[in-house]
């Protein structure tokens, strides 16, 4: 079922075979689903404190041809899971689910097992679970966009003490020390750096920073150095900046142009970079719910436009989400657009292009390429650009079985090429945002138009970016991974 994300599959793989499971905060009940599909339970009991959730649930069981052995309950917490052997509780927070335990103790204490993987406070559930007699007899960290860690429980009666190491990371992951659970540490070692980055005001601020320090320390030491083997290092933005330079070069900056770090801290550490190419409201929410620390995007996301950051305004908003997430963004448009292997030249390697001429001067670079292509009709090379950049929509002007050899590329709203690929012999230029008008001109002029739609002609460069900054970084061990988001996509939907 493509619904299940891997973690909450993790999850599912936690629990033993029971008569009846309970899926607490069920939200949309893909996890419920999974349980009654892969035979894990007989009947569910579908809790969640929303009733808008929950009603998606019951559809989703009803499409599955299930909604007969599922008991749903708006309800808080355990509160009607009596009649289960075991629970599972996903998505929320530590914080909520010691809340949870706390509140139905008798029903919390009768479950055979707990299966809980809180999305933040690991440490404060750790602890409750220590001290109220809660046995974590399995635990792992599980890697799906961020890390998660994930536990099996079982009321037990008896108390028990953790250190700080371990009731952070968890005693039973401390022990087998896997790869995940090293990710993990060094994870949890930088957000702990980050909040003693800054001198504290207050006695109790400068308390936690000194315990912070000391934890971070300790976890440090928990990391082998290995003799011989050069350390890894966090970048900073700076240093990430400083990466991407020579990809998107600062002086290929068109003049009404914005790029560079439009927010964001310089000597913040950054573990996880989004890319994409517009930082979209679904975009920001993939950032934050990844946990990413830094989003490099094609187009800017504070245009010359914002006046304000208010949070009515649809643009406005998303910046207010990115600086209240603390991400910085960056963004690369013109000088990605005319450096060299950027996208008019991924564009040419994908056509076969061999080039020529660079056209539009803009800085210190040039945007757009022409070159020679083998023999082929206008109509064709429609199609091919179609099939190779998996558009959404291409058009083209002029005669279609016209055969042509000498090509224009430019990437994104790319018309403005066209009055330097003309006089140098252009037969053809494949761009988007291609109005009426420039088409019919300049077909009058012997220059047929592929339109391949801005969103298409520009998408090609994001594969290729992620490539060379993460072996960029990978070559000056740096520790961070670059991502492409999963829910950017083009503004226009072909009908
Ligand atoms: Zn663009």
């Amino acid at each position: 079922m493509d619904m299940l994300s891997w973690r909450l599959q993790q999850a599912i793989d936690f629990l033993p075979v029971c008569q009846v499971i309970a899926d607490i905060g069920c939200d949309h009940g893909y996890a419920g689903l999974a349980l009654l599909q892969q035979g894990k339970a007989k009947r569910v009991i579908a809790c969640d404190i929303s009733a808008s959730s929950l009603e998606k649930a019951r559809r989703l069981f009803v499409r599955y041809g299930r909604e007969k052995q599922v008991d749903f309950f708006v309800c808080d917490g355990l509160a009607r899971a009596s009649g289960a052997q075991a629970a599972l509780l996903a998505g929320m927070g530590g914080h909520t689910m010691v809340q949870i335990l706390q509140k139905d103790v008798e029903i919390a204490h009768a479950l055979e097992r707990l299966v809980l993987q809180p999305s933040d406070s690991v440490d404060v559930l750790r602890s409750f679970l220590a001290r109220s007699g809660y046995a974590i007899e399995q635990e792992t960290i599980l890697r799906d966009g961020r890390l998660y860690p994930l536990l099996s429980v079982r009321y037990t009666g008896e108390s028990y003490t953790l250190d700080a190491r371990q009731t952070l990371i968890g005693p039973l992951n401390l022990a087998r020390m896997d790869t995940h659970t090293r990710s993990y540490i060094q994870w949890q070692i930088h957000i702990l750096q980050k909040t003693f980055r800054t001198p504290a005001v207050s006695e109790r601020g400068r308390k936690m920073q000194k315990r912070n320090r000391w934890l971070a320390e300790q976890l440090q030491a928990l990391l082998p150095q290995q003799k011989g083997e050069p350390k890894k290092m966090i970048p900073t933005v700076k240093q990430i900046a400083d990466v991407l330079e020579p990809m998107a070069p600062s002086n290929m900056v068109a003049g009404f142009d914005t790029c560079g770090v439009q927010c964001g801290d310089f000597t913040q550490r950054v573990r996880t970079v989004l890319l994409c190419l517009d930082v979209t409201e679904d975009v920001a929410d993939e950032a934050i719910a990844k946990g990413v620390d830094m989003i490099i995007s094609h187009h800017p996301v504070i245009k010359p436009t914002v006046r304000h950051l208010q949070e009515q305004d649809g643009a406005e908003r998303i910046i207010r989400k990115l600086i209240k997430a603390d991400i910085t963004f960056l963004n690369a448009h013109s000088n990605l657009d005319c450096a060299e292997g950027g996208i008019c030249d991924v564009l040419c390697r994908m056509f076969d292009v061999k080039v020529t001429h660079n056209l539009k001067p803009i800085g210190a670079g040039y945007f757009g390429r022409m070159g020679t292509v083998e023999p082929i009709t206008v109509q064709a090379l429609a199609q091919k650009a179609k099939k190779l950049l998996n558009c959404t929509k291409v058009v083209y002007s002029g005669d279609g079985q016209r055969v042509i050899t000498k090509l224009a590329i430019a990437g994104g709203n790319g018309s403005t090429v066209c009055k330097d690929a003309l006089p140098l012999g252009a037969e053809c230029v494949i761009t988007g945002d291609v109005l009426y008008h420039t088409a019919l001109e300049f077909g009058q002029n012997g220059l047929s138009m592929i339109d391949a739609g801005h969103y298409d002609t520009e998408k090609v460069i994001l594969p290729d970016l992620q490539k060379r900054l993460q072996n960029a970084c990978n070559q000056l061990q740096y520790e961070v991974e670059f991502l492409i988001s999963t829910v950017g996509k083009d503004v226009f939907t072909q009908v």
